[in-house]
C-alpha cells in the first residue's frame, strides 16, 4: 500500500482512478490545478504522483520539474497528447513513465505497481545500503566496489556513483542536467560533454555490460533492465 497523489482537472476521470487505487488498496489524494498539486506534494509527501499533462494553473510539465527539483519519489504522466516529442519532453522535465489517454484502468494499475517497485530502490538506496546485482555485474555501495562475472573493475568516484545511480533505477531515463547536479553536484555550460565523456569511459570499462547503459535520445541515459 502507498500514498498516491492523483493531479488531474477531469473529476470524473480523477475518481475512477482514486476508486481503482483505493480498491488496491492505496491512500489517496485529489488535486485539481497545477498550484494544488504541489502544495499537496508538499504537504504529503506521496510515494507516487499520477500527474495530468493540460492543468489549470501550471501545466504537469512545470509541475514535474517543480517536485524533481526538491524530490525523488515516481512520477508518471497521464496526457492526450500523444506525440513522440511530448514523451522525450515529459522525460526531459523527470516524468518516470507517461501513459497516453485514453488507457485502459489495468493498464495504468500496472504502471502504478512498476514505478512503486522503482520507487521503493530509490528511496531505500539510503538506508541500507546492500548490494545491488544486474546480471553478472554487482555493485557494493557500502565498499565501493564493482564486479562483473566476479572480476574487480576499477571505478573513479564519478564512474562508480554513476554507475550505482543508474543501475538503482534500472529503466528509468535521466537526464544529462540530471546526472551533473546528483553526481557532480552543479551545472555549467558544456556539462552535457562531460557526461557523455564519462558515460562513454564507463562503458568501455564494462565491457559487454557497458552496452546495457542506453542513450536516450534527446534525454539522457538509461540503465535497460535486461539486454535487448
Ligand atoms: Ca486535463
Amino acid at each position: 500500500m502507498a500514498r498516491i497523489l492523483i493531479v488531474e482537472d477531469e473529476v470524473d476521470l480523477s475518481n475512477l482512478l482514486r476508486s481503482h487505487l483505493e480498491q488496491d488498496g492505496h491512500e489517496v489524494a485529489q488535486a485539481f490545478d497545477g498550484p494544488a498539486g504541489l502544495a499537496l506534494v508538499d504537504r504529503h509527501r506521496p510515494d507516487l504522483v499520477l500527474l495530468d499533462w493540460m492543468l489549470p494553473g501550471l501545466d504537469g510539465l512545470a509541475v514535474c520539474r517543480r517536485i524533481r527539483e526538491r524530490y525523488l519519489m515516481p512520477v508518471i504522466m497521464l496526457t492526450a497528447r500523444g506525440e513522440e516529442i511530448d514523451r522525450v519532453l515529459g522525460l526531459e522535465a523527470g516524468a518516470d513513465d507517461y501513459v497516453p489517454k485514453p488507457f485502459g484502468i489495468r493498464e495504468l494499475q500496472a504502471r502504478v505497481r512498476a514505478a512503486l517497485r522503482r520507487g521503493a530502490m530509490v528511496a531505500g538506496a539510503g538506508a541500507a545500503p546492500a548490494p545491488v546485482m544486474q546480471g553478472t555485474l554487482r555493485i557494493d555501495p557500502a565498499a565501493r566496489t564493482v564486479t562483473v562475472e566476479g572480476e574487480p573493475v576499477d571505478l573513479t568516484r564519478t564512474e562508480f556513483d554513476l554507475l550505482l545511480l543508474l543501475v538503482q533505477n534500472a529503466g528509468r531515463a535521466f537526464s544529462r542536467e540530471f546526472l551533473l547536479e546528483r553526481i557532480w553536484g552543479y551545472t555549467h555550460d558544456g556539462g552535457g560533454r562531460s557526461v557523455d565523456s564519462q558515460v562513454a569511459r564507463l562503458r568501455r570499462k564494462l565491457g559487454l555490460l557497458g552496452e546495457r547503459i542506453v542513450t536516450v535520445w534527446g534525454v539522457g541515459y538509461r540503465f535497460i533492465d535486461r539486454p535487448a
